[in-house]
């Protein structure tokens, strides 16, 4: 058995992992006690991550060889990685030859490593003269990019994780911590259990788990922070509770942001954002005059057509107050992947260069042409995120590159992006996942390396850059990101300057790592005081790191000097902007997007893991009770959820944390897993069908956190339920080739399901019921189409029964079952069958359409506990007898059921339920 150090894969919080191999297979994960971002603590993700790397699931998931598509929709077939190379460069270098460079353009990824992201930033830049380089970190911290910029005069968050510790009051806003920066949470949750004197203040449309923590939650209207933040200020300077002197002697441009917040008067604010004068008083005191205030945000704020204005006028108010600098104190955005930071540090942006540079500046220009060797970089900047897929939708850009990334299912706006992969006329897909939804727009496929097999460097929210360790070789013919680059950029090279040295001379990523170092010699970032050695032997550190520190940088601006021409920071006066696409009588509902706890963006990596489905089993649009009640909808109805850009049709669920007239949707719900047929007979494209691509206009971050939707009820008659067990070496496989039946129905949703067991659950609904080759499809892919399987069929009723029994262990079970036209039998079948119970007792019930069980079988309910599959209904149960505070009956809950003793991640979830059941038993109804 060998250890391995690296680093998790998942979130900005950047978790030291320690990966257990054995014959080159990955047997075990845990976290890494020495870590300063997590000391030994994981997330359900985290924890989990061992499973995503078995060989069975890696059999089914990974692409292993390079593989092209001689056309559009054919199925790929295997070439060699010459072939392949040679292949890529005859067509981009035609593409520059025709069109010119920028024909072509490459959408990266905040899941490269920093060497990754330095090579193709070189690639597009460097060797082609394209600025067209961007990448999914577009989606998720661009606006926190801009904002810091605009104020402080760089990108540098300027806290670290420690000053949780230290905070007396922390601001959350536009973050749901509690579920995208788990161990930063726990992190949280301690200090506020060693310090309850500290005030936490949460303020998001949404009432998340991140609420259960907050001395003051702030229900604000979606797009309304810019609103909260002038109001805050104003309370502030009419209350006398801002820092002249810190103004005055380290900022400039107070005074026009004061005439501007003039107007933003409490009765003003309180209506726009639908906050209470009172709350936005205390808020403001305790914001300014607490001895220290941390502001964590997310993509609330970033994920806006105000982005930009959202970050820097909550920057704003930790400038008047003089918030910034010290222990516990400043605007500290966290960023969703793990190495977002890495990419804005290589300049792998559409509008930035190396080490912080400016497209802009000819100096910059200059400095990093100079030290590529090359005559000079563009000046335009290229194509952002949604521009890129634009231009290639209108034929601009020809070629297109897509690397570690799934556009397909997480860009706004699907329709848009659909036609883009279609007419763009050659799509190289380089990817670790032959499941992920864009593989299937590729002309080339490359196979990729990912997780446990790479080498190379990360950096997290709190500037701290990590090491990431190959514990395993790459699987098949996989090879690494930067690999891939280096082999392509010198065959391009040949063709685009012939005769002169390469310009990408790497056998390794360390060489690589250092040419970006020398980089950052004199600039915010600078590192030149760090190698792989230090790393290796002094652990992660955190940037600036200069020649001779001894060691990274914990906290910035302490002295008040910021990095602008006079060393101040600037206050911005920008106005409060309505949303970009505003509800109206025909599009009543916002609706927002965002997280579940247990997945991970697309899900190509999670979405492997039956037990990560156990906390949120299928996909469903949440909306306030009474707005359902007013449509005449009750849980589990199929809705239509339409945007001006397309519809969806999935399950409605009540929730009472959606304010009314709002909506939500998880955002990992693509096409992969939510789809169906829309009107005109095409597949639908999962949640981001919905989504808006109208954009901040200086970050050109997309407005993901609001889109005016309708939402409908769905008549669908016809309704089918399919669950089946199936062997470990099945079950991805199987629901990979389910979803070609998807678009059979008007709605279907496909996900694994099972704990210890692998299975598949397909649920489907339509106006009638399809042939009767779709359902036979479905039972042979899940073991049901055989003669050991019993069978009912009505098909004038449009009804059928299908159920596989076993016998194992002196008892009867059921191993798969398809109920379709009428399955109100699944509240007992399915669990009969996840459970394993006994079914002998059952016999033809299982065929009778509508039938009642004849005894009580009972769902065990969500489950809470991940680690420990511990349910909502166990918890109910359990908190009728204990008694006392509710942090004695939540202990007590831990005590007797382990819940939340392992990674924690539900204790918010279990903070919520003490509150919601009195220890007399009856159930409250918690606001
Ligand atoms: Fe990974 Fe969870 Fe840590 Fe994020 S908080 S880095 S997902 S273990």
């Amino acid at each position: 058995m060998t250890d391995t150090r690296s680093t998790c894969p998942y979130c900005g919080v950047g978790c030291g992992v320690i990966i257990s191999s054995e014959a080159g297979q990955i047997t075990g994960v845990r976290g890494d006690p020495d870590h300063p971002a997590n000391f030994g603590k994981l997330c359900t993700k985290g924890t989990t991550l061992h499973f995503t790397a078995t060989p069975a699931v890696t059999r089914q998931t990974r692409l292993l060889q390079p593989l092209q598509r001689m056309t559009r929709k054919a199925t790929p077939t295997p070439l060699g990685w010459d072939a392949a190379l040679d292949l890529t460069t005859d067509r981009f270098a035609k593409v520059i030859k025709d069109h010119g460079p920028d024909a072509v353009g490459f959408y990266i990824s905040g899941q490269l490593l920093t060497e990754d992201y330095y090579v193709f930033n070189k690639l597009a830049k460097g060797l082609i003269g394209t600025n067209n380089v961007d990448t999914n970190s577009r989606l998720c911290m661009s606006s926190a990019v801009a904002g810091y910029k605009a104020t402080l005069g760089a990108d540098a968050p300027p806290a670290c994780y420690d000053d949780v510790n230290h905070a007396q009051c922390l601001f959350i806003v536009g973050s749901n911590a509690a579920y995208a920066h788990p161990v930063l949470f726990r992190r949280i949750e301690e200090a506020k259990k060693k310090n309850p004197a500290m005030k936490v203040i949460v303020a998001d449309p949404r009432r998340t788990d991140t609420a259960e923590l907050a001395d003051l939650f702030l229900p604000l209207q979606p797009g309304s922070d810019v609103m909260l933040f002038h109001g805050l200020l104003h309370i502030m300077l009419w209350e006398g509770w801002i820092k002249p002197d810190y103004i005055a002697a380290h900022t400039t441009g107070f005074d026009d942001l004061k005439a501007l917040v003039r107007e933003c008067t409490p009765e003003h604010v309180a209506q726009v954002c639908g906050v209470p004068k009172a709350d936005l008083f205390t808020a403001a005191q305790w914001f300014a005059t607490s001895p220290a205030t941390l502001s964590l945000y997310c993509q609330g704020l970033n994920q806006s057509s105000s982005g930009t204005a959202k970050n820097a006028t909550l920057i704003n108010l930790h400038l008047a107050t003089g918030q910034i600098g010290k222990p516990g104190a400043g605007p500290f955005s966290l960023t969703g992947q793990p190495n977002a930071m890495g990419g804005r540090e290589v300049g792998g942006l559409a509008n930035l260069l190396s080490a912080h540079r400016d497209m802009g500046n000819p100096a910059h220009r200059a400095e990093v042409a100079a030290l590529w060797g090359v005559a000079d970089v563009p000046s335009k900047p290229g194509k952002t995120a949604v521009e890129m897929f634009q231009a290639a939708a209108d034929g601009e850009i020809k070629a297109l590159w897509i690397a570690c990334t799934n556009p397909a299912q997480s860009m706004p706006d699907q329709a848009t992006v659909r036609r883009a992969l279609e007419r763009a006329e050659f799509v190289v897909v380089q990817e670790a996942y032959a499941t992920a939804a864009t593989c299937d727009w590729a002309d080339l496929l490359l196979p990729a390396t990912t997780w446990g097999e790479k080498e190379g460097t990360v950096t997290n929210s709190e500037r701290r850059i990590s090491r990431v360790r190959a514990a395993v070789p790459a699987p098949g013919e996989a090879r690494h990101d930067w690999r891939i680059v280096v082999d392509f950029a010198q065959r391009l090279e040949s063709t685009l300057r012939p005769g002169q040295p390469t310009l990408f001379p790497y056998p390794d990523a360390e060489t690589i790592w250092l040419e970006h170092r020398a980089s950052t010699r004199g600039r915010d970032l600078d590192i030149t005081g760090l190698s792989y050695e230090m790393l290796e032997h002094q652990g992660p550190q955190q940037w600036p790191l200069r020649e001779g520190d001894a060691t990274g940088t914990q906290r910035l601006y302490a002295d008040g000097v910021f990095p602008t021409a006079d060393g101040k920071a600037r206050f911005a006066a920008l106005p409060w902007q309505p949303l970009a696409e505003p509800r109206d009588s025909r599009y009543p509902f916002s609706l927002t997007t965002g997280r579940l706890r247990d997945q991970w963006h697309g899900m190509t990596r999670t979405g492997t893991i039956g037990r990560l489905f156990g906390h949120v089993a299928e996909p469903a649009v949440q909306m306030h009770p009474q707005d359902m009640e007013r449509r005449g909808l009750k849980d589990g109805d199929l809705v239509h959820v339409t945007s001006k850009r397309g519809s969806i049709v999935l399950p409605v669920q009540a929730s009472k944390e959606i304010g009314l007239s709002q909506a939500f949707i998880a955002m990992h719900w693509g096409a992969e897993y939510l789809s169906g047929r829309g009107s005109n007979g095409e597949p639908l494209a999962g949640v981001n069908a919905l989504t808006t691509s109208a954009y901040c206009l200086t970050s050109k971050q997309p407005e993901l956190k609001h889109a005016a939707v309708k939402i409908l009820k769905a008549e669908l008659s016809w309704n089918l339920l399919a669950v089946a067990w199936l062997p470990d070496d099945r079950a991805v496989a199987v629901q990979t080739e389910l979803r070609a039946l998807m678009p059979s129905f008007e709605f279907a949703s496909c996900v694994p399901f099972g704990r210890e067991r692998g299975g598949v659950l397909f649920r489907a609904a339509a106006h009638e019921a399809p042939e009767a080759a779709v359902i036979e499809r479905i039972e042979t892919l899940l073991g049901l189409g055989g003669t050991d399987a019993l069978r009912y069929v009505d098909k004038r009723l449009g009804q059928r029964r299908t159920a596989r029994l076993e016998r194992s262990d002196g008892a009867t079970r059921l191993e798969g079952f398809v109920l379709a036209g009428d399955v109100r039998a699944e509240a007992w079948i399915k669990p009969l069958l996840q459970d394993e119970l006994p079914a002998e007792a059952y016999g033809r019930l299982l065929l009778m359409p509508g039938a009642k069980a004849p005894v009580a079988v009972v769902a065990k309910g969500k489950q809470v506990c991940t680690c420990f599959n511990v349910s909502e209904d166990d918890i109910g149960a359990q908190l009728k007898s204990n008694h006392g505070s509710d942090d004695q009956r939540l202990a007590a809950l831990q005590n007797g059921l382990k819940c939340g003793t392992n990674c924690g991640s539900c204790i918010p979830e279990l903070r919520r339920l003490v509150r919601a059941h009195p220890a007399s038993g009856h159930v409250l109804q918690v606001a």
